[in-house]
């Protein structure tokens, strides 16, 4: 299983995530189409973040779900908590080192329109399943 060294732009965010890269995603809701954060739900247990959190910004907006990380010098947002897999952590695949972002196949979230592409989406499946289950 590779693991990814992943960093902001100066390098004050650092953290690995193991796992194979897959799924990887582009949304088109207001804040990810001005940043274009390339999207890669992992679990908890693949990621380790080797950074204080002094060094991170939280923003939030809207219904206030996510939880938008980004590096208080650059600014860079290298990893976030989204709205539709709150429970995940979401990586920024273009902040990974030796991952060419240009190569992978990209899956496109409408997150202009939210509601909708959630509810037509894995992820709404992948909850209505984890309901179910408990
Ligand atoms: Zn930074």
């Amino acid at each position: 299983m590779p693991t990814y060294l992943g960093t902001c732009h100066c390098g004050a965010i650092r953290f690995e995530v193991t796992g194979e890269l897959q799924e990887v995603t582009l949304c088109n809701c207001s804040l990810c189409a001005r940043n274009a954060f390339l999207h890669w739900e992992v679990e908890p247990k693949q990621f380790q973040l080797h950074t204080s959190d002094e060094v991170i910004q939280d923003y939030q907006f809207g219904t206030m779900t996510s939880h938008n990380f980004f590096c208080k010098t650059c600014g860079i947002s290298a990893f976030r908590r989204s709205r539709t897999s709150p429970d995940q952590i979401d990586i920024n695949v273009r902040c990974l080192q030796g991952v060419d972002a240009d190569a992978l196949e990209i899956e496109r979230f409408d997150g202009k329109n939210w509601d909708e592409a959630y509810a037509a989406s894995e992820f709404a499946s992948n909850r209505g399943k984890s309901n179910r289950d408990t």
